[in-house]
């Protein structure tokens, strides 16, 4: 029963406030990382998206006034890495909060003997546990043009999304049943060292060296690799692609 009226609630949204047909070709034609995308996939990722804006609050803060077409834009990457496993995946949270530019947090932090003092970080974007995901519209923007090659900034903080449905953030999401755990395991731990281990020979780093603090940022970076630039992905780290692609249930290479 429950699964029925879930299903009419859907079927009600995407009939009545679909994204307007010109608005969502527009955003699939002008950025890369929405190419090559089949017809089915598109129709899919168009459905998931107008579930996303009906079901989330997007809010510009600090003066951005939001337009149709930067929520679009935004819903459409948001779905990128739900698009074969479902709008359930972003269930407990609502909010996606948009500074125009990178933003200044202060944070407490606690040195080893206890101490806590207060710092200030610019950042880019954030993910809360069972909270918003936050993100810098410029960053995005940068990112969608290919300012920076494979990296997406939304992609990263909805992958630390789905890594916190299992509990904190700790680099493995909820694996499906049909993968393999220790696996999973091996590659990305493997992968994750060996970039520390470049980094502290002062070897140029293959991705972000970012990924490289802790294995939450690995597996949210790496993502944003295998949407935004799989080549570089899957040439520098194949074993951890082939994971990704089982997790994602899509090959963006392919593409
Ligand atoms: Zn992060």
């Amino acid at each position: 029963m429950i699964k029925w009226l879930e299903h009419q609630r859907i079927r009600y949204t995407l009939s009545h406030h679909p994204i307007a047909f010109e608005i969502w070709e527009a955003v699939l034609h002008d950025y890369p990382i929405f190419q090559g995308l089949s017809s089915v996939e598109r129709a899919r990722l168009r459905e998931l998206a107008t579930l996303f804006l009906h079901r989330k609050t997007l809010a510009g803060v600090q003066g951005l006034t939001l337009s149709t077409e930067m929520a679009v834009t935004v819903a459409a990457q948001a779905c990128l890495p739900i698009l074969e496993l479902g709008i359930e995946y972003y269930d407990g949270w609502v909010e996606v909060v948009i500074y125009p530019a990178a933003f200044r947090v202060t944070r407490d932090r606690q040195d080893e003997a206890g101490l806590v003092s207060q710092e200030e970080q610019a950042l880019s974007g954030e993910s809360w546990l069972q909270g918003p995901v936050i993100f810098a519209w410029e960053e995005d923007a940068d990112d969608l043009t290919h300012a920076h090659a494979g990296r997406n900034v939304v992609i990263h903080e909805l992958a630390h999304k789905l890594d916190m449905l299992n509990g904190s953030a700790n680099g493995m999401p909820p694996l499906h049943p049909e993968m393999d755990r220790q696996r999973w395991s091996e590659v990305f731990g493997h992968a994750f060292e060996s970039l520390k281990q470049r980094l502290s020979h002062h070897h140029p780093p293959p991705i972000n060296p970012y990924a490289a603090t802790a294995p939450a940022e690995f597996f949210a970076v790496v993502s944003e690799y295998f949407f935004a630039d799989p080549q570089t992905l899957n040439h520098h780290y194949p074993a951890l692609y082939e994971q990704l692609t089982l997790f994602y249930r899509q090959s963006p290479l392919d593409r």
